[in-house]
């Protein structure tokens, strides 16, 4: 087989296993109601979770930074890309999430892969939930690390880990505060207890309770008062935020240690003007106005309660993702087509997304949408899954 064929091999094969992937076109995809091949749909599949993102004070905000600074950063945040609004955006971020320094990177996927592929080299280990985002694992496997993955959620196992640790390595732990594909939140109290008791850095990935958890909406950090205990905290402006980029919050040591050391913040253009106009204005908005949280939150305990109660397995969900487990790949894809056929869009979520044989349907709740219509949803949600012999 030469490498054409090969690689046509691989693709029929993730085929065969009903895993191949596509790009479906959507018209106004952030919004709680989307169009897709010419229908309405409401949609219960994106992390616009506080609505934000169609908020017109955003676009207003990126607007006039766009006007008054053009369209692009044109250079890096070291050579020329610095543009003033970056120091207001990370001064605003730090206050927020009370600390001492922020630092802004393009994407939440770069900001994990330089933060660790930075911290972390061949004669360092790290400890990472199973169940990380790719971000997180892809920085790991950059850095040459010794890496130990821990069983999800399970503190036990990883303090066995770090244990069998020799004492004088560079050890640090790192998780997912939400887990992306399962809605379920991570033990952060008792990961602070063993990062102390073994003299280990801890980071923690705040993608998806930024704006949603806390006083301020800063994040379950924020929430569990465990600010001063984690050494960084990186975050997503992409998703409750309702715009694009990323930070990472921690002592003036550390974060200058990131800037100096992180490729992925150093070789790379900075965020436009525009983008930077939206994240200043959606940080004003989140911290002043919990009840786009508190709304999108009761959607999402009102959501997970019903369908538990019809017998669904929500694999532990106690945040506004919350998928249903179905198992087999072709399954989920047809109760995804079911969901569409009655004007419901939500995703299957598949291997290698998650592991093999947990194929599930992940829906997210969104503070736009209105309370009918999250019971609609679970109602057709629940006939489907009658319907398909799910539940
Ligand atoms: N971390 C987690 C936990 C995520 O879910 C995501 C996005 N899916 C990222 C990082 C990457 O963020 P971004 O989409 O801004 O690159």
């Amino acid at each position: 087989m030469n490498v054409r064929e090969e690689l046509k091999a691989e693709l029929n094969a993730l085929e065969q296993r009903t895993n191949k992937r596509s790009l479906h076109k959507v018209e106004q995809g952030a919004m709680p109601w989307l169009q897709r091949d010419g229908r309405r749909l409401l949609n219960l599949a994106s992390n616009n979770y506080l609505g934000l993102a169609g908020d017109p004070r955003l676009t207003e905000a990126s607007m006039e930074a766009c006007k008054q600074y053009g369209n692009s950063a044109s250079a890096s945040r070291l050579v020329t890309g610095n543009h003033l609004l970056y120091d207001d955006c990370e001064q605003a971020v730090a206050a927020w999430k009370k600390t001492q320094k922020a630092l802004i990177f393009t994407s939440g996927y770069t900001a994990n892969v330089g933060i660790l592929s930075a911290l972390l080299n061949h004669k360092s280990i790290v400890f990472s939930d199973k169940l990380n985002h790719a971000s997180i694992t892809d920085g790991i496997i950059l850095s040459r690390a010794d890496h130990k993955r821990y069983r999800h959620l399970d503190v036990d196992h990883l303090e066995k880990m770090l244990q069998q640790a020799p004492a004088h390595k560079r050890k640090i732990i790192v998780t997912d505060s939400i887990f992306s594909m399962d809605g379920d939140i991570a033990p952060l109290q008792e990961l602070v207890l063993l990062k102390e008791r073994y003299n280990a850095l801890l980071i923690v990935d705040e993608a998806h309770s930024s704006g949603l958890y806390g006083a301020t909406g800063a994040g379950l950090v924020q929430q569990y008062a465990l600010t001063q205990h984690v050494d960084l905290v990186m975050g997503t402006f992409s998703k409750a935020l309702g715009s694009f980029g990323a930070y990472v919050t921690g002592d003036e040591e550390l974060i200058d240690y990131v800037l100096n050391k992180a490729r992925s913040f150093i070789y790379t253009t900075a965020l436009p003007p525009a983008v930077l106009g939206a994240i200043a204005k959606s940080i004003e908005i989140v911290s002043s106005e919990p009840a786009l949280r508190e709304t999108v939150l009761a959607h999402a305990t009102y959501f997970r309660q019903t369908l538990t109660k019809a017998g669904f397995n929500l694999c532990g969900s106690e945040s506004q993702i919350v998928p249903i487990l179905i198992g087999h790949s072709e399954q989920a894809l047809r109760f995804s087509e079911a969901l569409q056929e009655e004007g419901i869009a939500a995703v299957a979520i598949r291997p290698p997304t998650v592991p093999q044989q947990t194929a599930r349907i992940r829906f997210t709740l969104m503070a736009s949408h209105k309370r009918e219509e999250v019971q609609h949803a679970a109602q057709i949600i629940i006939d489907v899954g009658q319907r398909l012999g799910v539940i």
